[in-house]
């Protein structure tokens, strides 16, 4: 597949509904996390969404809290993501933001729907994800 023309997997809509394309969506803050950072905590959340599709462990680490970061992570290879649907992102705060999400994936056969409020905080110009609460 031609990552740079298809649509995002996180599913984002430009203007008339049109899905936008990787390049124009998550790929700008996976492919140049370190001088384009998502610009805010849905972006950020959207563009991790993305990141697990893809498989890529590099930028959920670089943009997961040095407080909260697992020391390693492990992808499951055997996940199928579906889909993504964010519910509402907030303001909390002067740089913190909350964002709830629905993600479904299928794992074994299994359909999964995971529900979830996540933390994001703004350090440096950078979002990181904090943790969440799944509902
Ligand atoms: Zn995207």
């Amino acid at each position: 597949m031609t990552l740079t023309t298809d649509a995002c997997p996180c599913g984002r809509t430009g203007r008339r509904g049109a899905l936008q394309a990787y390049a124009d969506c998550c790929g700008r803050y996976l492919d140049h996390w370190d001088s384009t950072p998502a610009p805010d905590a849905e972006s950020l959340m959207r563009s991790r969404y993305t990141a697990f599709v893809l498989r890529r462990a590099d930028y959920l680490q670089a943009t997961w809290h040095p407080g909260t970061r697992p020391a390693q992570l492990e992808l499951d290879a055997g996940a199928r993501w579906l889909g993504l649907e964010v519910r509402q992102h907030r303001s909390t705060g002067p740089g913190q933001a909350e964002v709830e999400f629905v993600a479904r994936y299928r794992l074994a056969g299994r359909a999964v729907r995971l529900h979830e409020r996540s933390r994001f905080v703004c350090e440096a110009g950078r979002w990181l994800y904090v943790d969440g609460d799944i509902r």
